[in-house]
């Protein structure tokens, strides 16, 4: 199976369509420009400063998401994003805080991860909830960067969360025929973003092992798969499944008050940490 996967990669990406490596290219380019001009023409003494994060409460409007006993995953999404936006701008109101949907409302896939690009953001985070079809007894969190999977549950969850795409307007032209059922369209997003992975994988191990010490979570560990939302982001990038709304404890834990806090303090700890990293030059 491996040696069939490895085999594929390269086929697709010969057989990438060319608006997509076009786009690619583009806004590789523009990034690699800004961040030029920004070192160039800078007053300041910290070209890696982090100054814009753009965060993402994934599903919204007439996608709820997941939904545990009581708790549908695009409030909690939308709680903890919040949430997590003002303890940032708190703490750090030079940093600028963009959020791909405030409210309860519907917003394209590929529209997200343009937001990020158009702000030309330093870090995009989104945040989601799981479930488990076969047992409530699963739980823990997971770290999401854009990847091959490595496990069917893998990808069984970013084609779950891929799947809103069908009920996006124009999703045929936007994603070019891009089936979320299939596996080998998967392989295929996993070409990009291969400029950021190791900057989003040194995030993501920051933020699981921040669950698991500061909010006492299960971690599950950082993972990759094919995600749409991730897909076209030109900067480091995760996806944070908070925990499992099939898992009634769980569920519990995410829809409180005192869960929340903990899990965007958690979130907001590896994000200082990250920073920090970055703006020493790490
Ligand atoms: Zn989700």
């Amino acid at each position: 199976m491996t040696t069939l996967v490895l085999a594929v990669v390269p086929l697709l990406a010969l057989t990438t369509p060319d608006f997509l490596v076009s786009e690619l290219k583009q806004d590789t380019i523009r990034r690699v420009g800004s961040q030029d001009t920004e070192t160039t023409s800078s007053t300041s003494n910290a070209p890696n400063q982090l100054r814009t994060i753009v965060l993402d409460a994934g599903h919204g409007g007439k996608d709820p998401g997941t939904h545990g006993r009581y708790a549908k995953e695009k409030t909690i999404n939308l709680n903890l994003i919040l949430q997590l936006g003002r303890k940032i701008k708190e703490k750090h109101p030079n940093v600028r805080v963009i959020y791909t949907r405030s409210s309860d409302h519907f917003v394209d896939l590929y529209e997200r991860g343009a937001i990020a690009n158009r702000n030309r953001a330093d870090l995009f985070i989104s945040i989601h909830c799981n479930a488990s079809p076969s047992s409530s007894r699963v739980y823990g969190t997971e770290t999401y960067t854009l990847g091959l999977h490595r496990t069917q549950s893998n990808l069984d969850v970013a084609r779950r969360e891929n799947a809103v795409i069908l009920q996006e307007k124009n999703y045929q032209q936007t994603y070019k025929g891009f089936d979320p059922n299939s596996p080998l369209a998967t392989i295929m997003l996993a070409n990009y973003q291969h400029a950021f992975i190791e900057s989003s994988i040194n995030f993501a191990e920051k933020l699981e092992r921040s669950f698991r010490y500061n909010a006492s979570r299960k971690s599950n560990g950082v993972k990759q798969a094919g995600f749409i939302v991730l897909w076209k982001t030109t900067m480091p990038s995760v996806l944070i499944e908070s925990g499992y709304l099939t898992n009634p404890d769980e569920e519990d834990y995410l829809r409180s008050e005192e869960g929340q806090d903990e899990m965007t303090d958690a979130i907001y700890k590896a994000f200082l940490r990250y920073k920090e990293e970055i703006e020493a030059g790490g």
